[in-house]
């Protein structure tokens, strides 16, 4: 059972509601606090049997908004059918809630300060300040690249600094990598912000999701799971929510399939909606990782433009796009990315469907 409670409830009132949770048996309680854009919330959370606890006397309360009983598995990121508990969050000076679009072309990998340069300048040209960039790379042969790591960081948010950019989209796969960033950023003097991002391999390393959730400096983005249920992956973040850290996006990225596909992974932007309905988080799409292959089709236009568009049409808030300044001698993942001539057209394409969904919600409110 969660108690929402108005803005600015006096310290007292909050202290009299606990009390009264917390007399009824076996029941505790939890404190959060919530700054969302715009607005802030703070929630009491009872835990325990609450199926005894009635909500009418929590109701009455002057300083309580509402009472919601969970029936839902999501505790933290759910929505539990209350559409107002959506809050968004604010990042390095970006805005990210389920209203917002934010597009995030960058590097598959990091590999030389000279192709960092040029992808940041081309985006600080298109006037975009959010990017990906991967240092610590999970592969599936030991023998392929495995990422600068650490020794990227320091030119990365230079560069970073010097072209506005505000958030870099980056993978960690140890514990140890946060630290390696934190201390990174500290040394650089803080010129970006790093959203932490937890891949498709690592959505069920347990560990992993409780440290990117015990630290609450940086946002994290869960990628969907492979292999497992998309009940399965939005779990993921509600461990890193459970942790402390409630700054969170969700990002659909194909699922694996045997089917022969044409593309590297089933797309699943349907999901979109899905997820947005499901739970609080904004919701990104990475087509890259979903379609895997620079495929035209007959209409002209590539398959990973098509994708993002359908995410985009469907109400997606991010998309992860990769690209690179010469795609043929990228470490990673060359295949899929876009160049740097080709980001203006996707950036506009983008638009043209960001205008259409805003118009498609205009509509659906009337
Ligand atoms: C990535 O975004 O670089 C990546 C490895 O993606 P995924 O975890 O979705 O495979
Ligand atoms: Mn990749």
């Amino acid at each position: 059972m969660i108690i929402v409670l108005k803005s600015q409830v006096p310290d007292p009132e909050v202290a009299r509601v606990v009390a009264l949770a917390e007399s009824f048996p076996g029941i505790s309680t939890e404190i959060h606090r919530i700054e969302g854009v715009g607005r802030s919330l703070t929630e009491i959370y009872l835990l325990g049997p609450t199926h005894a606890v009635p909500t009418a006397p929590f109701e009455e309360f002057e300083g309580v908004e509402r009472v919601v009983r969970i029936t839902q598995r999501y505790r933290f990121i759910g929505r539990h059918d209350e559409a107002g508990l959506e809050v968004g969050f604010e990042y390095n000076g970006v805005e990210f809630s389920q209203q917002t679009l934010h597009l995030f072309p960058g590097l598959c990998a990091v590999d030389t300060p000279e192709h960092v340069d040029q992808t940041f300048a081309a985006l600080a040209r298109l006037g975009i300040t959010t990017t990906r960039a991967g240092a610590y790379k999970p592969r599936t042969s030991p023998y392929d690249f495995q990422g600068h790591g650490k020794a990227c960081l320091p030119y990365l948010f230079e560069l970073a600094g010097e072209h506005g950019i505000r958030v870099i989209a980056m993978e960690v796969t140890h514990e140890a990598h946060i630290d390696e960033i934190r201390r990174a950023l500290d040394a650089a003097g803080s010129p970006t912000g790093v959203m932490l991002q937890i891949g498709t391999r690592n959505a069920q390393n347990f560990e992993l999701l409780k440290a990117v959730g015990h630290q609450t400096e940086m946002p994290v983005m869960v990628k969907r799971g492979m292999g497992i249920t998309l009940e399965e992956s939005l779990n993921a973040c509600e461990y890193v929510a459970s942790g402390g850290n409630r700054r969170i996006v969700f990002c659909l990225r194909g699922v694996k399939s045997h089917l022969g596909d044409p593309h590297r992974n089933f797309v699943d932007v349907a999901h979109v909606p899905v997820v947005k309905r499901q739970t609080r988080l904004p919701v990104c799409v990475d087509p890259s990782h979903s379609v895997g292959r620079r495929g035209t089709g007959a209409d002209g236009l590539l398959d990973i433009f098509h994708i993002t568009a359908q995410g985009i049409i469907a109400g997606a808030n991010m998309i992860l796009v990769d690209v690179h300044p010469r795609p043929e001698v990228a470490l990673c993942d060359g295949p899929q990315a876009l160049t740097l001539e080709e980001l203006p057209h996707f950036v506009d394409d983008a638009a043209i469907v960001r205008r259409a969904y805003e118009e498609r919600r205009r509509r659906a409110e009337r």
